[in-house]
């Protein structure tokens, strides 16, 4: 799909977060291209593309790292310190979508926080292994940690639903070299995809995995089919496999979700890893 580049200027870019663990977001840009067929940033994102299809454009905030400076500075002034929170790293695109590689403003607003010494947590989540790029940055910075969204151990299935975004298999090798490079990782399984992850079998080996390239963290997050991403996901189903369709109705029900959420625990049970909140995350 063409995508059509809009270089825009922010007014704001460390904004107040409505997520659980953070208190603050970056969003150098606002798109993405990686394609996620189950993607809630779609869905939030409609009010200021009301007409453009998922995936067909990026706003690039040119002046993120500028302003996340003069940001900063105000915010020290205010508090008179250099933690103002935990800052998380993007809600509503990949802060290392493909255009990142030429306009370089994950890497830049990194590069502010690591020269103000920013003492809060900095959480990066991410589906691309162009974070290695920043591996310099990320050892500046003193409290850092990157997460990477994996849904399943299996290429084919992260290429069927999560189209353009970098294999599994590469993540979870970025996975292993950030470990290797004393940065500290985590993993995030959400959505849990039905019908290919939300078996005890899976779950168990990609835990196994996670815990082999060093992860220390999971979160997990039931699959959110509000209406834009339940027919964003349903038409894409209906045309490439649609015996899938009944797999995903199952997740609407409270008892699946309760039933998953035994075997995740049970999972977990006996392992070094950490769960996040100790729930599965579910936003309706
Ligand atoms: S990488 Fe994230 S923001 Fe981009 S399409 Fe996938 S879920 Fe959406």
């Amino acid at each position: 799909m063409p995508v059509k580049l809009n270089l825009v200027e922010a007014k704001s870019i460390l904004v107040k977060s409505g997520l659980p663990a953070s208190d603050w977001v970056i969003n150098a840009y606002n798109g993405c291209m990686f394609g996620c067929m189950y993607c809630y940033a779609a869905s939030m994102a409609r009010w200021k593309h009301p007409h453009d299809e998922w995936g067909s454009y990026l706003d690039v905030k040119k002046n993120a790292p500028e302003l996340l400076h003069v940001e900063l500075g105000k915010l020290f002034n205010r508090f008179k310190a250099k933690n103002f929170g935990s800052i998380f790293l993007s809600s509503v695109t990949d802060p290392y979508v493909g255009f990142e590689a030429k306009y370089r403003l994950t890497r830049r607003c990194l590069e502010v926080l690591a020269d103000f010494e920013y003492e809060g947590k900095i959480s990066i989540q991410t589906k691309s292994p162009l974070v290695i790029r920043d591996l310099d940055v990320l050892k500046r910075l003193k409290n850092v940690t990157v997460g990477f969204t994996v849904t399943t151990l299996d290429d084919k299935v992260s290429q069927f639903l999560e189209v353009s975004a970098p294999k599994s298999s590469e993540r979870i090798k970025a996975l292993q070299k950030l470990h290797d490079n004393g940065v500290s990782t985590y993993a995030f399984i959400g959505p849990i995809l039905p019908y290919f992850t939300a078996i005890e079998h899976k779950i168990e080996e990609l835990l196994d995995k996670l815990q082999e390239v060093g992860v220390l963290e999971v979160w997990f997050e039931h699959i959110n089919l509000n209406g834009f991403i339940k027919s964003r996901l349903y038409e894409y189903l209906q045309q490439e496999d649609s015996q899938l369709i009944p797999y995903f109705d199952r997740t609407l029900d409270q008892t699946y979700r309760d039933e998953l959420d035994q075997i995740i625990h049970r999972c977990m049970k006996g392992r070094s890893l950490k769960m996040s909140c100790n729930k599965v995350l579910f936003h309706k």
